[in-house]
């Protein structure tokens, strides 16, 4: 008889993350510290789209993007008013009990803005600095020293965040020319790609020569093509062991922008490259700023790099159903596992690990019901009206009639609750039972 392992030598490899090896931020604020690199998890950043002058409405802009999961929030200070309002949303979240560090995004008069108004030094956490955006001329070194000098005095982090839609002209135009000068020119691009990491990393040694602690500099090179970004971090990674900030810039919106952050991020996460990831989307009218946080928790969920969820897996459905039920089910087991996590994750701890299968018929519904803790095979055209429920692997009852959503939705709290429900603290000067022989 044949033996079906005869054709493997040896177990076929599972893909593996190589792990990260970068210098480790520390982001501080009110007695709290966020580590960004190094071993510390992949962190999800997101970034207000409010007037940082109304201080209530940026506040609560943060807050939601913080429940949706940000870990950090940039927001932008731009005029002496913005800077002025930055201490007010600091106090405001704190005042709501929003644990999470702000980040002030400064262009062209950052170097002003931080030395005038040091509460607003002193409020955020770290500081985004643009080197196209901080002066022409002799005007870019002082005024770049001017922020440099404030962040390491008050020991803040730093992003040198080079974009290329403002690349420091004045370094293209010099890196064109000696490469002009080259018996055999590189290509435009190629040039470009230089001068994206040169900016970041030269800017990186000047800030090291002001002061600053290396530890407490992230770098980003943001393009808008998914293959430019590749090419540039993988050089980043090569060059440089400062903590990464990953994102496609001006990604677009819905699902095109979707698609091109994922894909982008995935090729670069896989590689072990990124430490803090912000996902650029443009809200589509009505939609709600916090999706380009979903998308980003999703993409480190889907890598399985960190778990924020619990998963429902839900098969697209096909000839074989010709109703919605299970559509209609798996959305409202979504939905519903989504809104009870804010609540759920200091309840119920490690419930975004769960695994929750939806399936619309007999062919694979079983065998994939069987592989998440708990999952339904609803039936299919022409199946038996009975969906067979499966938790931790095994046939635990079958549902049948018209109540077969409200009952699983039913179970699945009910497991939730048997599996990550706190065990009661034994009282005091109890023995806990396990311990008495
Ligand atoms: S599990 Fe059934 S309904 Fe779902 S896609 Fe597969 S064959 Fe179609």
């Amino acid at each position: 008889m044949l033996d079906p392992m005869d054709s493997h030598a040896s177990p076929i490899p599972a893909a593996v993350i190589p792990p990260r090896r970068t210098r480790q931020a520390r982001v501080r604020w009110a007695g709290r510290e966020l580590t960004i690199g190094g071993d510390a998890p992949v962190r999800v950043q997101a970034m207000t789209n409010t007037d940082t002058v109304d201080a209530v409405a940026t506040a609560i802009q943060v807050k939601e993007l913080a429940q949706a999961g940000a870990e950090l929030v940039r927001i932008t200070v731009n005029t002496p008013e913005a800077a002025q309002a930055v201490p007010y949303v600091r106090e405001q979240l704190d005042r709501m009990g929003v644990v999470v560090p702000l980040i002030g995004d400064f262009h062209y008069n950052g170097h002003r803005l931080l030395t005038d108004y040091p509460a607003c030094a002193q409020a955020l956490s770290k500081y985004r600095i643009n080197p196209g955006n901080v002066g022409k001329g002799d005007k870019h070194d002082r005024q770049f020293a001017m922020m440099v000098e404030v962040a390491a005095r008050l020991d803040k982090v730093v992003r040198i965040g080079v974009n290329w839609g403002s690349l420091d002209q004045e370094l293209l135009a010099s890196m064109m020319d000696a490469n002009a000068a080259r018996p055999e020119p590189w290509d435009a691009k190629a040039v470009m790609y230089e001068a994206l990491v040169a900016s970041a990393l030269r800017s990186a040694d000047d800030a090291r020569a002001l002061g600053l602690n290396p530890d407490n500099i992230v770098i980003s090179c943001k393009v808008s093509g998914v293959q430019d970004l590749i090419t540039v971090y993988r050089e980043l990674h090569r060059r440089c062991d400062y903590a990464l900030h990953l994102g496609l810039t001006e990604a677009g919106m819905g699902t095109k922008g979707t698609v091109a952050s994922a894909a982008a991020l995935a090729v670069l996460l896989q590689e072990g490259i990124g430490d803090t990831i912000r996902v650029s989307l443009t809200p589509q009218p009505g939609e709600a700023r916090t999706q380009e946080v979903v998308v980003a928790l999703e993409i480190l969920q889907s890598l399985g790099l960190r778990s924020f969820n619990p998963s429902v897996t839900a098969c697209p459905g096909c000839g074989r159903t010709t109703s919605e039920t299970f559509q209609v089910l798996a959305k409202r087991i979504d939905d519903h596992l989504r809104a009870m996590m804010p609540a759920w994750r200091e309840r119920y701890p490690g419930v975004e690990n769960l695994k929750v299968a939806v399936m619309g018929c007999i062919v694979n519904g079983p065998g994939e019901s069987k592989h998440a803790d708990i999952g339904i095979s609803l039936p299919g055209t022409g199946e038996a009206p009975a969906a067979p429920v499966f938790i931790d692997g095994a046939k635990a009852m079958t549902l049948r009639g018209d109540g077969i959503a409200e009952e699983f939705h039913r179970i699945v709290e009910g497991y939730i609750e048997r599996r990550f429900g706190r065990q009661p603290a034994p009282l005091e000067g109890a023995v806990p039972h396990a311990c008495v022989e």
